[in-house]
């Protein structure tokens, strides 16, 4: 942040490294390359562990680079321990026939994630049980997994499966799961203070656009903008297996994990349904305030949800041996969108506008977390004399004059030394920038003075 103070003007009151990156997005450009990005994505088999969920995280380094992180099959990671890698050749399901009913060649949502290997002949009375299908969405091939409990199976569209006529089925599942390790990418841009802003998005799902290729790509394409600016916090971008991934994180860096102050979860954040704030365990915490200021002032629609233990993995970083302040920023929650955790969460389902809109909200809680401070009123005994200071008169004419007079009079009159900024936005119900753009003002004129950084709460 540029924040030092200016002994000039109003207007030349210093603009915050975040806002200067805002007000020159590229809405285009941005959602070009985040598009090119899901499209790459996409067609890779991930999974909790493997070949697939590796080539996606190599994928991202193109954007951001961050370190590809190995933890041995067996690691016990808090209550759990890391399970043995699973990776696809090819699973296929013929029927009596020799017709191809599932082929992970064509999409590999037709295979139980994380199948055991099989082949052999089974009637159709023994498929069924291993047959996955959506009768509420018979066109649809839904996305079904069994980490941690030995199965095969196929998933296929509903209509397909009614239509199976007795006799032998030909089932190929040509998967290892083997020793290897659990992949994870992570990345930690620093700032001024060693306090942390948590940004963690999940990364196993196999072909399923909004679900998460969206989210991969907003984190990194995220990552890429913070370095390079002068931030106050440090960012740590976390790609990580869903559950799994988070708990080996956290149980490799329990002396790490106190940092965070501030966290968000990135998921489904392309489709085009409104934002949705999911606040942290603690409900009020800084981050919590500033994602329901930031989409109060958005000018669109939004939501906001209390927390509750289930989820992405804010159910991890929230859990009470850590109690992370860390919400969840998506658009459509997860399971209430009709496409969620089908074969039609596609390439279609997510537009790169709505990719940059939520990559833009992201932004800005960073900025009212960077931003937010407390000051002091150095003239506190009736209101200070703005005109003689340049702060009045200089504004005279100008259409944004009333607002900016407007806020600078809510900062000297809250800033008592405990009132932060982000209180005063939401008293005032001022966007947040105009409010720290008051207060730099203020302070460039020596009417204002920063006491201690807001209380982590
Ligand atoms: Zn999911």
């Amino acid at each position: 942040m540029t924040d030092a103070p200016s002994a000039a003007g109003p207007d030349s009151a210093p603009t915050s490294a975040l806002r200067t990156l805002l007000e020159g997005l590229q809405a285009g450009p941005l959602g070009e390359e985040i598009q090119a990005t899901i499209a790459e994505l996409y067609p890779l088999c991930r999974s909790i562990t493997g070949d697939g969920l590796r080539a996606s995280l190599k994928i991202l380094q193109r954007t951001a680079p961050l370190t590809l992180q190995e933890v041995p099959s067996g690691t016990p990671v808090l209550d759990w321990v890391v399970p043995r890698e699973w990776n696809l050749r090819r699973a296929r399901l013929r029927g009596p026939d020799g017709t191809v009913l599932a082929d992970t060649d064509v999409s590999n949502l037709h295979v139980l994630n994380y199948s055991v290997p099989f082949a052999g002949d089974v009637s159709l009375e023994e498929l069924q049980p291993h047959l996955h299908s959506l009768p509420e969405a018979p066109e649809l091939i839904p996305y079904r997994t069994s980490y941690y409990q030995d199965a095969w199976g196929f998933c296929l569209p509903h209509a397909v499966r009614q239509q199976l006529p007795p006799g032998k089925y030909r089932v190929e599942i040509d998967t290892t799961l083997q020793d290897g390790a659990l992949s994870y990418g992570e990345l930690l841009v620093p700032g001024q203070e060693a306090v942390e802003v948590l940004v963690s998005t999940h990364c196993c799902h196999p072909s399923l656009a909004n679900d998460n290729c969206a989210g991969m790509a907003m984190c990194a394409l995220l990552a890429r903008m913070l370095r390079g600016l002068h931030l106050r916090y440090s960012y740590r971008f976390l790609f990580v297996p869903g559950t799994i991934g988070a708990i080996t994180w956290l149980a490799r860096n329990e002396a790490t994990a106190p940092r965070i102050a501030h966290g968000l979860v990135a998921a489904c954040v392309g489709d085009k349904g409104r934002l949705t704030y999911k606040r942290s365990r603690r409900g009020t915490a800084e981050v919590d305030r500033a994602a329901v200021h930031v989409l109060q002032h958005s000018g669109a629609d939004f939501e906001v949800r209390d927390f509750t233990p289930y989820g992405y993995d804010e159910r991890q970083y929230c859990s009470p041996g850590f109690n992370l302040a860390v919400g969840s920023l998506t658009r459509t929650p997860y399971g209430e969108y009709p496409e969620y955790h089908t074969s039609a969460d596609n390439l279609l389902l997510v537009r790169p506008e709505n990719v940059v809109d939520t990559l833009r909200r992201y932004l800005e809680v960073f900025e009212v977390l960077e931003g937010n401070r407390t000051y002091r009123n150095l003239s506190p005994k009736g209101e200070p004399q703005l005109g003689k200071r340049g702060l009045y008169g200089a504004l005279g004419g100008q259409s944004h004059a009333q607002a900016r007079q407007m806020a600078m009079l809510w900062v000297l009159n809250q800033s008592d030394g405990t009132t932060s900024l982000l209180d005063i936005a939401e008293r005032a119900k001022l966007p947040f920038p105009q409010v720290r753009w008051a207060a730099s003002a203020l302070e460039g004129a020596g009417l204002l003075a920063a006491v201690a950084s807001p209380g982590r709460t």
